[in-house]
């Protein structure tokens, strides 16, 4: 039960949610494959899982390159014999790209760069892991939301409207595997302290404000750490979850369940 035993296939993996979501499969069994375009923290990350007797490797691939994701599903399945889970992890923000993010600033480079990296990438991760996934007697392919797939948010036109893609993509891919057997679903995370959100307060105008802001919704009054995440990806990758599907599940301390900030309530950060 559990991931123990399955092959993980997990995208963007070298660093922030997705290293943490293979650190916690690895350590429970999993056979984890990291992919990402950072090498060096990939290579570092799965010499550190295999230093604890975790299996892992890694492969480097751009989830928006058809030849590079074609080779990297088969190097996974060539290693593993196999893969059962896709975590289409691999995502940007435009606040990563430039610091021009008003509708008048934003070039449609930048735009494109965004929707092809975190929509046409997941698509394409999904569609070259198909043949193996069918395979698979646990096959399962989950998605990174966002809150921002649910709600508004400032200087986030690209990324929402990405992010708003992936949860619509999930329920249609979860209606068009289901006669496979293949499970899809989606987690919304909301503010998780990885290097995503570092960039993103950078080009904040105003970082302690934005930081504040990115916190006051939560009932859980804190920025999420990846382990929340990769509980959550754990959880929908194994057995246990097997009656979830096309599923959307927030992890965002509680940000999107009411319309109030947590000073309401007396909580401080
Ligand atoms: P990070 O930026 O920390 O990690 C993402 C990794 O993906 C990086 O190593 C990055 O490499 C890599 N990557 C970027 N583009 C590509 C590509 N084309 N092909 C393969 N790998 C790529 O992100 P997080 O861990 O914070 O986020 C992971 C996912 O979770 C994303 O989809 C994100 O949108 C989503 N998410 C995160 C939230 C948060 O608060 N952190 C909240 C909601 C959703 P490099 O650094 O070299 O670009």
């Amino acid at each position: 039960m559990g991931v123990e035993g399955l092959k993980i296939l997990i995208t963007g993996g070298a660093v922030g949610i997705g290293a943490g979501t293979a650190r916690l499969a690895a350590s429970r069994g999993a056979c984890v494959t990291v992919s990402d375009v950072n090498d060096e923290a990939g290579e570092a990350l799965v010499e550190e899982i295999r230093a604890a007797d975790g299996k892992a490797i890694y492969c480097h691939a751009d989830v928006t390159d058809d030849k590079a994701v074609s080779d990297l599903m088969f190097r996974a399945a060539d290693a593993f014999g196999g893969i059962d889970v896709l975590h289409n992890n691999a995502g940007i923000h435009e606040s990563m790209l430039t610091k021009e993010l008003t509708l008048e600033t934003m070039t449609r480079d930048i735009f494109e760069r965004v929707m092809n990296t975190n929509v046409t990438g997941v698509w394409l991760c999904a569609k070259y892991a198909l043949p193996y996934l069918r395979e698979s007697r646990s096959a399962s392919i989950i998605n990174a939301g966002s809150t921002s797939s649910i709600s508004g948010y400032p200087q986030c036109q690209a990324y929402g409207a990405s992010k708003g893609a992936v949860m619509q993509l999930t329920k249609m891919l979860a209606v068009d595997l289901a006669p496979d057997g293949i499970r899809v679903n989606c987690y919304c995370p909301g503010s998780i302290h990885t290097q995503i959100v570092d960039k993103f307060l950078e080009a904040a105008p105003d970082p302690e404000l934005m930081l504040n802001t990115m916190t006051l919704t939560h009932l859980i009054p804190r920025m999420g750490k990846p382990v929340d995440v990769a509980e959550i990806v754990c959880f929908l990758a194994s057995p246990e979850s097997s009656f979830v599907n096309g599923a959307v599940w927030t992890i965002d301390g509680g940000s999107l369940a009411w319309r109030g900030t947590n000073d309401m309530l007396g909580m401080e950060a």
